[in-house]
C-alpha cells in the first residue's frame, strides 16, 4: 500500500457502459492500478448513457452484474452502483462527486481510453471535474492519442499511459454475438455464459 499523500488511499476509476464489459478494459485497469500503485479500482457502470442514445442499451442490472462477474477474482477491483442508483443520464461529474463524498479519504485517479479523453471538453463542468480526480488517458486501438490533444486542459491533472494494444470493443462483442460469432477469450468465460443464459444482444442494433 502506498503512503504517498499523507496515508491517503489511491484509488481508481473505471467509468463505462460495458455493455458487455471485455479484456480491453480489464488489461486497461490493471495496468493503470499497476502503474499508480493504486489501492483498488472502482469500475462504475452508467446509468442511462446520454452519448449513446442512438442504440438500445442493455438493462443497467445486467451490465452491472457482467462487471461484477469479470472482476469478481481481482483482490483490487471493485464495482460500484452510483451511476446505475442515480435516476437520469450519467454524467461523469456526478460519478466523482459522489464517490469523493462517499471515500474522503482517496485520491481519485479517472481511467478513460483516449476516445473519451478527446471528447472531455463537451463533457458537464470539465474544469470541475480535475479538481476531483486525477485523469489516466489510455491508449486505444484505433484512436490516436498524443500530447496536442491536451491543449488547453490542465495537463498536471492527467497522465498519458500506453497499454498493451487490445483491438477490442464491446460494438464488435455484441455483433459477434448477433451474428453467431465466438467472443470466448474477448471478455471472460463468466460473461460468455452470462451472454448466452440471458440472451443478450440478439436481434439486437448495436
Ligand atoms: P462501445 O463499443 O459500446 O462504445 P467500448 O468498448 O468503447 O464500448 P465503453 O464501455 O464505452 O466500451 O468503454 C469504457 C471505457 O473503457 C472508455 O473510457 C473506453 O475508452 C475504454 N476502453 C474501451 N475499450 C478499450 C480498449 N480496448 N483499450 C483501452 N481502453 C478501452
Ligand atoms: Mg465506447
Amino acid at each position: 500500500m502506498s503512503d504517498t499523500g499523507g496515508g491517503r488511499r489511491r484509488v481508481g476509476v473505471m467509468g463505462g457502459t460495458f455493455d458487455p464489459v471485455h479484456h480491453g478494459h480489464l488489461v486497461a485497469a490493471s495496468e493503470v492500478q499497476s502503474w499508480f500503485d493504486l489501492d483498488e479500482v472502482v469500475f462504475v457502470p452508467t446509468g442511462e448513457p446520454w452519448q449513446k442514445s442512438d442504440r438500445v442499451v442493455s438493462p443497467a442490472e445486467d451490465r452491472y452484474l457482467m462487471t461484477v462477474i469479470a472482476t469478481a477474482a481481482n483482490p483490487r477491483f471493485e464495482v460500484s452502483r452510483v451511476d446505475i442508483d442515480r435516476d437520469g443520464p450519467t454524467y461523469t461529474i456526478d460519478t466523482l462527486r459522489d464517490l469523493s463524498a462517499a471515500m474522503p479519504d482517496a485520491d481519485l485517479y479517472f481511467i478513460t481510453g483516449a476516445d473519451a479523453m478527446a471528447a472531455i471538453l463537451t463533457w458537464r463542468d470539465h474544469e470541475e471535474l480535475f479538481d476531483l480526480a486525477h485523469f489516466v488517458g489510455c491508449t486505444r486501438p484505433g484512436h490516436e492519442m498524443d500530447q496536442s490533444m491536451l491543449e488547453g486542459l490542465p495537463t498536471e491533472r492527467i497522465t498519458l499511459v500506453e497499454i498493451p494494444a487490445l483491438a477490442i470493443s464491446s460494438t464488435d462483442c455484441r455483433r459477434r454475438v448477433e451474428k453467431d460469432e465466438p467472443v470466448w477469450y474477448l471478455v471472460p468465460d463468466g460473461v460468455v455464459q452470462y451472454i448466452g443464459k440471458h440472451r443478450l444482444y440478439r436481434g439486437a442494433s448495436t
